[in-house]
């Protein structure tokens, strides 16, 4: 059974999920990410800014925006109601002009993860070979460094150490000019965790968590992209579970 996040997609005929389902369909295979909230209005970002830190990211949410940041969408390190305030209304007003007849959902709103290197992991079904797990270099800037290195999914988490060692972004995960070291051993678990939902959701064709965050205490997927197969069978049109008992099977307890 696909995560209920790719059912909704495949129910609406949408390829590619928003970005705040595809952080449910994190939390469903253990990737860690920061609270969000989804804002409709300027008094729900300012509640939910309130209470997710001092300092906020909002971006914005639109089904018909993939690259947030290529229409003035993402704004970091908002502090204080009116900053929160005006930052709605500008992500609001730079998606009429960048991306006329673009819908608007409203603005995500999440706390800043401070202090870490940004990288890439990420997947993807390759005709031939099936799942592949990714990692790299991250953030904008990931398609100009071009440093990532690719496994067959899953890996189990030497492998994914090993994958992460072959990347120049290792060596800023060690810690470069004072910095101290990232949390390897977490972005380890987190391409580990990758590979699974690769391997567990077969509608999923491409997985980029762009960034996570790395930093000395753990490791955030800040962004998620997740861009379906074409053709999901909805639920009902025979997703390959038609009867119960692949629930609960399973000999009986004395509980
Ligand atoms: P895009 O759709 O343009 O890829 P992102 O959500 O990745 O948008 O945001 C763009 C950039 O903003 C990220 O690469 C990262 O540098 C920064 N960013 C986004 N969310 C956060 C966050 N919660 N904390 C810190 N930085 C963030
Ligand atoms: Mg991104």
């Amino acid at each position: 059974m696909s995560h209920p996040a790719v059912e909704r997609a495949a129910r609406e005929r949408r390829q590619v999920l928003r970005e705040w389902e595809g952080y449910e369909l994190c939390a469903a295979y253990g990737i860690p990410h920061p609270p969000w909230a989804l804002a409709h209005n300027e008094e729900e970002a300012v509640a939910a800014a309130c209470g997710l830190g001092e300092a906020v990211v909002l971006k914005v949410s639109s089904p018909d925006v993939v690259h947030k940041s290529d229409v003035g969408g993402v704004l970091v390190g908002l502090r204080g109601e009116r900053a929160v305030r005006e930052g709605f209304r500008r992500l609001r007003a730079e998606l009429e002009r960048r991306a006329p007849g673009a819908r608007w959902e409203g603005v995500l709103v999440q706390p800043v993860v401070a202090g870490g290197v940004e990288v890439v992991v990420g997947g993807l079904r390759d005709p031939q070979f099936g799942p592949v797990v990714m990692v790299g270099s991250g953030g904008v800037l990931v398609e100009v460094l071009q440093d990532v290195a690719f496994r067959l999914a899953p890996v189990d988490r030497e492998e994914a150490l090993r994958q992460i060692q072959d990347t120049a972004c290792y060596r800023l995960l060690q810690g470069v000019r004072g910095q101290p070291p990232a949390d390897v051993e977490a972005l380890a678990e987190v391409v580990v965790r990758a590979g699974e939902l690769l391997v567990a959701e077969p509608y999923v064709k491409e997985l980029d968590l762009n960034p996570v965050i790395a930093g000395p205490q753990g490791c955030w997927a800040v962004d998620v992209r997740v861009i379906l197969d074409r053709d999901v069978p909805s639920v009902g049109e025979g997703t390959g579970q038609t009867s119960s008992y692949t629930q609960d099977w399973g000999p009986a307890t004395a509980e």
